[in-house]
């Protein structure tokens, strides 16, 4: 059997999202035994310990330039991560022309594309990694729509751990070759991203692997909330008025609420972000349900953004008290705003993002020309995934090459000069 207690002094224990019932502190414990399934846990931390190791002084003379400068917050026992993928502490780009064009005040684009596996994903996947170091498993599973599974493939490799991985068919060449050269034994589901979950889900119970499925494991979201500590003390703890995430299951931004509420818990910042959540029009539960005032529907699951393309998201009530509690906002763009975005950030700010990766900058512009994003106010913008996991859809954005024969006098004839 694996370890159940556990010996992090930081960590309080758990408070369920939807029952509010608290639980002490039990390794592995995914939902609330009282509400089941949807009885999504959070993790309770115990600032007044935090408050001892980690502070502004301490992050300047800390020269750790991964996520791992954070391990105070995390809810993991102490260990030396040097032998870990240099996961986060992206950079932050001040825009150079985008905010311009777009009439705000300043615009911030956090490029986690660049982490080692490309994606957002990878501050996740080294906690769970650390996780199942630390229980004593093997072997990590994970359902997943590409970005999840290549960055579990990836951070698992470097700790010599196996990964059994489920993907639905329409996972993109680039995230099925990231896991098959990291050596993951990738599953290809003949269905949608929710058959694809419960097949793990039950795959996972029979043979006892360690579940690295982000909208049910707690601890999942506190990986992907380092993403917010990085922009606050990025921006000397001065975050942006808006935060846009981009959103499938939830997770992601249910993290980045989490981020700045610990902040904001330890006297670091003065006030949350206000947050963003962007969905595309072709799938739009969270939008849907925040429009209509309604429980979220099962949606379809029709855009190119394939990691965000949830129908049934799993983590539903983290994400909407990420922005009920930040009085955020909830947004969907067309796919064709999603490639234009692609284009944009590509061609005016150097940034190459996947369209989901995207998908937020295309959301705060539609937010600006609705008036919710003011004038005067300031915008960090998540570029959560690298436009090289999935070229099929850049080519679309990006267009045609100049096609020339070796001759001089073709080339001019193609009209490259006028
Ligand atoms: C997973 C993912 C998201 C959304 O995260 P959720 O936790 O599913 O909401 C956004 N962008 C990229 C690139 C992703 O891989
Ligand atoms: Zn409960």
């Amino acid at each position: 059997m694996h370890k159940m207690k556990s010996n992090i002094p930081h960590l309080l224990g758990y408070t369920c999202t939807v029952c509010q019932r608290h639980y002490p502190y039990e390794e592995e414990m995914l939902t609330c035994p009282q509400c089941g399934e949807s009885g999504i846990l959070d993790i309770d931390y115990d600032y007044d310990v935090i408050r001892q190791a980690l502070s502004r002084e301490s992050l300047r003379h800390d020269h750790d330039n991964s996520m791992w400068r954070y391990k105070a917050l995390l809810p993991l026992e102490d260990r030396d991560y040097k032998d870990f993928l240099r996961v986060g502490w992206t950079p932050l780009y001040p825009s150079l022309r985008l905010g311009h064009e777009l009439g705000v005040k300043s615009l911030y684009i956090k490029d986690d594309g660049l982490n080692p596996t490309a994606s957002l994903k990878d501050r996740a996947s080294g906690v769970a990694v650390a996780k199942a170091l630390e229980l004593g498993y093997d072997t990590i599973s994970c359902s997943s729509t590409g970005n999840a599974a290549s960055s579990c493939a990836g951070n698992a490799a470097r700790a010599g751990l196996k990964t059994v991985i489920f993907v639905p068919e329409r996972a993109p060449q680039g995230k099925l070759a990231q896991m098959l050269v990291f050596g993951a034994r990738v599953v290809s589901v003949a269905g949608d991203y929710r058959e694809t979950f419960n097949l793990s889900k039950a795959a996972i119970a029979k043979y006892g692997w360690y579940n690295r499925n982000a909208g049910i494991n707690p601890v999942m979201a506190e990986g992907k909330k380092t993403v917010s500590l990085e922009i606050a003390e990025q921006l000397d703890f001065k975050p942006t008025d808006w935060v846009a995430v981009s959103v499938g299951d939830g997770c992601t931004i249910g993290g980045v609420y989490l981020g700045f509420r610990d902040l904001y818990e330890l006297g670091l910042i003065d006030r949350l972000p206000r947050i963003l959540g962007v969905q595309s029009t072709g799938c739009s539960p969270f939008v849907d349900a925040a429009r209509d005032q309604a429980p979220l529907k099962p949606a379809l699951e029709n855009t190119l953004a394939d990691s965000i393309s949830v129908g049934v998201p799993r983590n539903p009530v983290k994400a909407l008290r990420a922005v009920s509690a930040t009085n955020g906002a909830w947004i969907a763009v067309p796919d064709e705003a999603i490639l234009a975005a692609m284009k944009k950030m590509g061609e005016k700010e150097g940034v190459f993002g996947e369209p989901a990766g995207v998908t937020s900058y295309a959301g705060v512009e539609q937010a600006v020309s609705q008036g919710i994003i003011k004038p005067d106010e300031t915008v960090t913008c998540i570029c959560s995934g690298s436009g090289l996991k999935d070229v099929v859809n850049a080519l679309k954005a990006a267009g045609d090459p100049i096609r020339s024969r070796p001759d001089l006098e073709e080339l001019e004839q193609t009209g490259l000069f006028a």
